[in-house]
């Protein structure tokens, strides 16, 4: 029942009374939410722009945080932010723009906040990776011990588990250097679990990743479909035909259950594409993390809507038959947006599937 819940919230958004709506309006990653806590679940609720029309609205009465639809209450909770926001770094710098809350108890943060389609204006059109410099939130570059500072803090905090992400900084190694260096500071430091993100790269470099310490790899595809892929990720587009091989690579170097890519749904893809592409995903030990286009303000896309949430059902229910087909287990996931889940119900479904 909650996964439809969380399903509507992601693709319709939540009102909030203004006094909540403190945190990012654009930026890198999911930005514009909110965390609400919702049974077991977390959620990333859109609260800006299209948002404002959602059914769906957080209210305080009773002396605790509802959500109300159409008549209809659940209760949720906020998300509350972390002790280690108001701490500086050895070197100064606020820890709030070194790395940030993703969900209840993961750690994120871009390592290098620069990329270099943004240079040739052909990036992603969803993209709002360098609109965080813009706005100040962060800093263009973590360095290790940065890194390791905030990680160690975080762990004091209950974080379990860490993302590193990164814009592509070059093209020789795509960011795989500065991720293994990165996660090798943590693992040092943190016990926390590590899951980095970057476009496809050869077999050597995800080993180095590997043997750095990371234990999830995340090598994003956004879209199944050949044609949008190309439209809407111009700057890495020559990549298209690189995403199997190295897939492949990662399941053998990573392990079972640890090898995800983003599926954005939402772009313009065609249905018969995405979901071969999802069950080729399945088959190949790949999770496909199913998300609904979240708009970012100061992106291409910042106008454009979400799917609807029967698009999104109809999407999770197609890729849930499909790990269950393949064996695809992504509840054993260590780290990362597949454990954190606040972008996506899929993990939610797949639950719910076993439950009954
Ligand atoms: S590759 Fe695309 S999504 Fe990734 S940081 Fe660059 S522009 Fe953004
Ligand atoms: S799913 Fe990934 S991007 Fe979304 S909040 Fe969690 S860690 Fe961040």
């Amino acid at each position: 029942m909650s996964a439809r819940l969380k399903n509507r919230i992601l693709c319709r958004g939540v009102k909030v009374p203004d006094e909540l709506k403190t945190g990012r309006k654009s930026g890198a990653g999911p930005a514009g939410g909110r965390y609400l806590e919702l049974d077991r679940s977390v959620v990333n609720a859109p609260i800006y722009g299209f948002s404002e029309n959602s059914p769906i609205s957080l209210d305080f009465f009773d002396g605790s945080y509802h959500l109300s639809e159409n008549g209809n209450r659940h209760p949720a909770g906020l998300v509350g932010e972390p002790s280690f926001y108001a701490e500086k770094t050895s070197d100064g710098i606020p820890m709030k723009k070194i790395a940030l809350q993703h969900g209840r108890e993961c750690l994120a943060t871009t390592v290098c906040q620069r990329c270099l389609y943004w240079r040739t204006r052909s990036e992603c059109h969803f993209c709002g990776i360098e609109l965080s410099l813009k706005y100040d939130t962060t800093v263009p570059m973590k360095n290790p011990r940065q890194l390791a500072e905030v990680g160690a803090q975080a762990e004091k905090e209950g974080f379990k588990h860490c993302t590193l992400t990164t814009g592509t900084p070059n093209v020789r190694d795509r960011g795989a250097e500065v991720l293994a260096v990165s996660t090798e500071a943590m693992k040092e430091n943190t016990s926390l679990k590590i899951h980095v993100q970057l476009e496809p790269i050869d077999r050597e470099r995800i080993s180095l990743l590997k043997e750095s310490g990371a234990d999830t790899i995340g090598i994003h595809i956004e879209s199944l479909d050949s044609q949008v892929f190309r439209t809407k990720c111009p700057g890495k587009a020559h990549q298209w035909d690189n995403y199997w091989e190295a897939w492949h690579d990662a399941v053998e170097i990573l392990g079972d259950n640890q090898v995800s890519s983003y599926v954005i749904i939402g772009l313009g893809e065609r249905e018969e594409p995405t979901k071969k592409g999802i069950e080729r995903m399945c088959q190949s030990g790949i999770i496909p993390y199913l998300v609904p286009l979240r708009p970012i303000k100061g992106t291409k896309l910042e106008n454009a809507l979400p799917p609807s949430p029967q698009t999104m059902l109809d999407h999770y229910m197609h890729a849930i038959d499909c790990l269950k087909t393949y064996g695809v287990n992504p509840t054993e996931n260590l780290a990362g947006c597949v454990r954190c889940g606040a972008c996506s119900a899929l993990v939610d479904f797949y639950e719910e599937s076993h439950a009954f």
